[in-house]
C-alpha cells in the first residue's frame, strides 16, 4: 500500500491514505552475505485521532521509519504510540524493538501534551533482553507498560480479563483475541476488531493455521 507523493520526479515523502485504518508495511534492515534483507514491518492506525500501533518491531524499524515518513512526522507517529505487539522472539521481530523503545520518550519529551507509555504485547522472555539492555546500554524499562502474552493466552488466569480491558480500552476495540499460533514456541496471532467496526488480524510467520482461523 505504497502511497509516495512526487514533486516533479522527486521523492518527498509518504502521503497516508485519506481513510481509516491505513497500514504501512515497511522493512527490516539486516545483513547476511553481503545482501540486504527487507523483511516486514508494520504501522497502523487504530482509531481516526492520528494513533498507531506498532505490529512487530524488527531490525532496523527506527531508521525504516525515517527514511519513508522523515524524522519529523516519525517523532509524531512514535509520540502517537499505543502499543506495540510482537509476535514471536526471532530478532528479525524484536531486535528493533529497542531504537523504538528510546525514540518514543524523547519524542515525548518534546511534546507539550501528556501521554501514557505505550503498552508493550509481547512473549514473557523478552523482558530479559530489555533487563540486560537496560543495565548495559540504557534504561528503557520503564518506558512501557508490559503485557505477557501468556497471560491473554491463560483463559485460566486471574488477570486475564483486566489487562484484555486495558488493552481494549486504550486502543479503542470491541474484541481483542491472541492465540497459539505455528511458529516458535511463544508465537502468538492477533485479532483485533475496533470500534469503528474494522477487523485486523496478524498472524507473525506462522503456517497455516486453524487455532487463528477460527479466532477470526
Ligand atoms: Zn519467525
Amino acid at each position: 500500500m505504497c502511497n509516495r507523493a512526487l514533486k516533479g520526479s522527486r521523492w518527498v515523502g509518504y502521503t497516508f491514505p485519506p481513510s481509516l485504518p491505513y497500514k504501512v508495511q515497511l522493512g527490516r534492515e539486516g545483513l547476511r552475505g553481503r545482501e540486504i534483507i527487507i523483511e516486514p514491518f508494520k504501522v497502523t492506525s487504530t482509531d481516526g485521532q492520528n494513533e498507531y500501533m506498532l505490529l512487530d518491531c524488527g531490525e532496523g524499524t527506527l531508521h525504516q521509519m525515517i527514511t519513508m515518513f522523515g524524522r519529523e512526522r516519525t517523532n509524531l507517529i512514535l509520540g502517537q504510540t499505543k502499543a506495540i505487539f510482537v509476535s514471536h522472539l526471532h530478532f528479525d521481530h524484536h531486535v528493533g524493538l529497542f531504537s523504538i523503545l528510546r525514540a518514543i520518550p524523547e519524542t515525548r519529551a518534546q511534546d507539550s501534551g501528556v501521554r501514557q507509555r505505550p503498552l508493550l504485547l509481547a512473549p514473557y522472555f523478552l523482558l530479559n533482553w530489555i533487563r540486560l539492555y537496560s543495565k548495559h546500554v540504557l534504561n528503557i524499562s520503564q518506558d512501557f507498560e508490559f503485557i505477557p502474552h501468556s497471560v491473554l493466552l491463560n483463559a485460566n488466569h486471574t488477570a486475564r480479563e483486566g489487562l484484555l480491558q486495558q488493552v481494549k480500552t486504550r486502543l479503542c476495540l470491541t474484541d481483542l483475541q491472541l492465540c497459539q499460533v505455528l511458529h516458535t514456541k511463544s508465537s502468538a496471532g492477533l485479532v483485533m476488531q475496533h470500534n469503528d467496526g474494522w477487523k485486523l488480524v496478524y498472524s507473525g510467520d506462522t503456517m497455516p493455521c486453524e487455532t487463528l482461523v477460527k479466532a477470526v
